[in-house]
């Protein structure tokens, strides 16, 4: 009998981590891992931190050197997209490259950029920040350019702004919301970072959309914000969201939702296929209600511990459900700010330390802490971490 064969789509946190841990946990079978991207699979966060800072050159940001596959037995087939699946068989097909069968299929897609879609949307000057491609041409433009306009006060969008702000350049930030990072921190937190960037030099300007990007000769000249104000500009950094990446799922008839719809094993509708990470919908557990929020959830945390669940569901035939502490980290003008729990919910927070530049922030339902934000105060994140993960715990066993 041939051995069992596991095969991953995607190549990122997720991907590579479920092929790591697979080994890890002694998976003797076949494991095949498939990626778009030219070679070795690499990781993202340093895109928009020490690499767009020139510390860090994209080979260090690699999860591990080629050797790795090669030592592991991990087939990797990189520079090539799964086009579709063909579930009856269990087969995948890979534009340029034969077929590939499975025992089990794990889909790490992740996530896709939006773009701005408005009229000067493409226009020479106009940048994502996903992929290290993106990361390159963005280092190199922002090297030379002068006016940079940021659209997003969000993660992707301040880092870059902070890097650029500190290289010199003149920096508007247009942000949608009346805060800075609003979907993902309390409103205290984000006072904090508005008075870290507004230091740095940065022009923010809330409650803005955009309404139209020009440009001379096909090359960005300005930003019209949504209250009519012009911004001069020859560079803009797009940072306003991500979208899952699920078409691929949707074609082969598996149920997506603004994500693929997984169970609380990170099965997809199909049992012999998971789905993981940036590009999965999954129940958050445990949960009080009786149909737990389904949640898509866009970090490393996620990625990987998604990743180690089902390696360990695959190699150990486990049969436990998946639950986790979510966590996520940024860092901008020096501060890292790291997050334990989610965002949603708390309706009071109380703030440790203020007017310091290393604190928290505590974020309440009653007198449960839901989510706790430290800025340069890696213990106190640790501790709200194992704090959140013995809850955890503790509700899991009289769940
Ligand atoms: C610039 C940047 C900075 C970030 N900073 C942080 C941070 O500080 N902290 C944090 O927690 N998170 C951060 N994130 C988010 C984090 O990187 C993602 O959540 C994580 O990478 C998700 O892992 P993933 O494997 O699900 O998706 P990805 O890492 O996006 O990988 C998906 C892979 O699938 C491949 N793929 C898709 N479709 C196909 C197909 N049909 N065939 C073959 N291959 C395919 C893609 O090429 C891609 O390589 C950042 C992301 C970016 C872009």
């Amino acid at each position: 009998m041939s051995e069992r064969r596991v095969v991953v789509v995607g190549a990122g946190h997720a991907g590579f981590h479920t092929a790591f841990f697979l080994r890890k946990r002694g998976w003797a079978g076949g494991i095949v891992l498939i990626d778009t991207v030219v070679g070795v699979p690499y990781q993202r966060p340093p895109l928009s931190k020490e690499f767009l800072w020139g510390k860090q050159e994209l080979e260090d940001g690699i999860f591990r050197p080629e050797s790795f596959y090669e030592d592991e037995r991990i087939e990797l087939i990189s520079g090539f997209e799964v086009t579709s699946i063909d579930r009856p068989t269990k087969t995948v097909t890979i534009e340029g490259h034969s077929d590939v069968h499975y025992d089990h299929l794990v889909l790490a897609t992740g996530s896709v950029a939006r773009k701005l879609s408005l009229p000067g949307g493409d226009l020479e000057g106009v940048f994502n920040l996903a992929t290290a491609a993106d990361a390159t041409a963005l280092r190199a433009a922002i090297a030379t350019a002068k006016n940079v306009v940021v659209i997003g006060g969000g993660f992707i969008g301040l880092e870059s702004a902070a890097m650029a702000a500190a290289a010199g350049k003149s920096v508007v930030v247009f942000e949608a919301a009346d805060r800075l990072m609003a979907r993902a921190i309390s409103r205290p937190m984000s006072e904090y970072f508005e008075g870290v960037h507004r230091g740095g030099g940065i022009d923010l300007r809330f409650s803005t959309g955009v309404r139209a990007v020009e440009g001379v000769d096909g090359r960005v000249s300005a930003v019209v914000g949504s209250d009519g104000v012009r911004i001069d500009a020859d560079l803009v950094v797009v940072g306003i969201g991500a979208d899952a990446n699920e078409s691929l799922a949707a074609a082969s008839g598996l149920a997506t939702d603004r994500g693929i719809i997984v169970d609380e094993f990170l099965r997809t509708t199909d049992p012999s296929i998971s789905a993981i990470g940036d590009c999965a919908r999954f129940p958050l557990l445990p949960s009080t209600s009786e149909i737990p929020e389904l949640v898509r959830l866009e970090s490393v945390q996620n990625a990987t511990d998604q990743a180690r669940f089902v390696a360990h569901q695959l190699a150990d035939d486990a049969t436990d459900s998946y639950r986790a502490v979510p966590w996520f980290w940024t860092e901008q003008f020096g501060r890292k700010l790291q997050i334990a729990g989610l965002a949603t919910g708390s309706t009071r927070s109380e703030v440790d330390a203020a007017g310091s530049d290393s604190f928290s922030v505590r974020n309440y339902d009653g007198d449960t802490v839901l989510v706790t934000e430290s800025v340069n105060a890696p213990r106190d994140h640790m501790r709200a971490r194992k704090e959140l993960g013995a809850r955890l715990t503790k509700e899991s066993a009289s769940s």
